[in-house]
């Protein structure tokens, strides 16, 4: 079998037990990466020489008899807005492009830890504004599937290096979808945890009541490994909750006997695409088969989901990229004569018009005179939203809704058209509003060859039950595939 082919969690168990070494693992990655990255463009950065060496330092410490990590010797592909210490960290905005973190962030902290291997730095949406990677300052990461395709955004650099398997693992950050929505365009598994599961330090932030680092993965079991590392209380954010983290791996093996998961009406109504309403049928019987029970039940609250998360979101954004100033990070326009001058012209230099919207959006939003009509307002539904789900899960152990409304829209189809754009979140941003944990795995193609995605939503911190439902479906089918080489672009 090729290295590119093992799962991560073969890799490491394979890497602890001195078959294959950490080294040869993390070459045979980068030899991928230099043989596809120039058509799917999923990496900023390639951390060839630290790779390397961190690799060499895992396989020093195994040789020293030492216990090998969870992860050791896996290479982990992380989008571009973690910081990891000594690395160039964009968030794809030319307003970062010359700022090396100096810091880990506490997710890349433990992942040193669990001996895993940063290989390089993903594309995104500039400040994970996006959903199809097109508002990147820097290129467009393109489908593994096929070339001419978007692979969802923002983390779409993570979603289609995991795909075309430059990296057995990636993490990725969800405001809204940022993780599920380019794992259904790639055809991975990924995942946005319960809101406070895994610590945000170190993740620059976009909205900080709904970021929420992620697994990308090839299987479910690896990216139940993933999150296990991450997971975990953090005193270095304030947010992160301080409970103990479970083994999530016998949870893969539960099976769903027992397990009722309930079919939201709002999420299978005009707009979804047949293929996609199909192939989410489909895995319904394949799971009732497995012994899960299904029942219908409503989210009255779902139409608003999208326009309280455009004021909510951009509102959070507003005052969390105040402080890219020209002053303390980034690009600073030199000519300026006054402070002022400064502010004005490094931002509107340095901030793509996606970035710019949003700020602008936001700030109307939390001004004087209109803050009560729109932010107030916004908060008061999404409380409304968050109980649409208390309520359900008092009948339901689970949630199953298609992960977008179509599959992957040819690059440049929705770029001028910002509104559908944001709709291709429609199924995903309610989870992040209510602050639970949400799953998108592969659920079969279109007659185009794109992948399709189903999403599981669990109760908050109910991961367990997520990854029980996932590993029965994955077991169940055959969707896992690497795509074929790319052959347009
Ligand atoms: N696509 C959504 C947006 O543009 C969600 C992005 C995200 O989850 N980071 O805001």
């Amino acid at each position: 079998m090729n290295l590119h082919e093992l799962s991560a969690r073969q890799i490491a168990e394979q890497v602890g037990a001195r078959k294959v070494s950490a080294e040869e693992v993390t070459n045979a990655f980068l030899a991928r990466i230099a043989a596809w990255d120039p058509r799917v463009k999923a990496f900023l950065s390639v951390l060839k020489d630290t790779a390397v060496a961190q690799a060499r330092a895992v396989d020093e410490q195994v040789r020293r008899g030492e216990k090998a990590g969870p992860l050791a010797g896996v290479p982990v592909a992380v989008k571009d807005n973690m910081c990891v210490r000594g690395t160039r960290t964009t968030c794809s905005s030319k307003i970062l492009e010359n700022f090396t973190a100096n810091y880990d962030a506490t997710v890349i902290a433990k992942l040193r830890a669990a001996g895993a291997v940063f290989i390089g730095k993903t594309n995104l949406d500039e400040f994970a504004m996006g959903s199809s990677t097109e508002n990147s300052a820097f290129f467009t990461t393109r489908n593994p599937w096929n070339t001419d395709y978007i692979p969802g955004g923002s983390s779409g650099g993570s979603a289609a290096a995991v795909a075309a398997r430059l990296a057995p693992l990636a993490l990725g950050s969800d405001t809204g979808g940022s993780i599920r929505q380019p794992a259904t365009c790639c055809g991975v598994v990924g995942m946005k945890p319960t809101y406070g599961l895994v610590s945000r330090f170190g993740l620059i932030a976009f909205a900080s009541s709904l970021d929420q680092i992620g697994p990308f993965a090839w299987n479910i079991a690896d990216a139940a490994a993933l999150l296990g590392v991450i997971a975990g209380h953090d005193p270095h954010d304030s947010t992160s909750v301080n409970r103990s983290v479970p083994d999530y791996l016998p949870a893969l093996t539960a099976g769903v006997k027992g397990l009722t998961a309930g079919l939201p009406e709002e999420y299978f109504r005009g707009g979804l695409d047949p293929e996609v309403e199909r192939a989410v049928e489909e895995s319904i019987r394949v799971l009732e088969k497995a012994g899960m029970r299904f029942e219908k039940i409503s989210l009255p609250h779902t139409d608003a989901a999208v326009s309280v998360y455009y004021i909510l979101a951009p509102s959070e954004a507003s005052a969390n990229l105040a402080r890219f100033d020209g002053v303390r990070y980034g690009t600073r326009a030199p000519e300026a004569t006054t402070l002022l001058e400064q502010y004005e012209l490094s931002r509107a230099r340095g901030f793509g018009p996606e970035v710019k919207r949003r700020i602008m959006l936001g700030t109307y939003a939390l001004s004087s005179g209109y803050y009560d009509a729109y932010y107030l307002k916004a908060q008061k539904v999404r409380t409304l939203i968050k109980r649409d789900f208390d309520d359900a899960f008092q009948k339901v152990d689970l949630i199953l809704t298609p992960t977008a409304p179509t599959p992957a829209f040819r690059i440049g189809e929705r770029t001028d058209d910002p509104l559908r754009m944001y709709l291709s979140d429609i199924f995903t941003i309610s989870c992040n509003l209510a602050g639970l944990p949400g799953l998108s795995m592969p659920c079969g193609f279109s007659s185009k060859g794109l992948p399709l995605g189903l999403q599981i939503l669990g109760k908050p911190f109910g991961e367990e039950q997520v990854f029980s439902a996932a590993a029965a479906y994955e077991q169940a089918t055959d969707w896992n595939r690497i795509p074929p080489e790319p052959s347009r672009g």
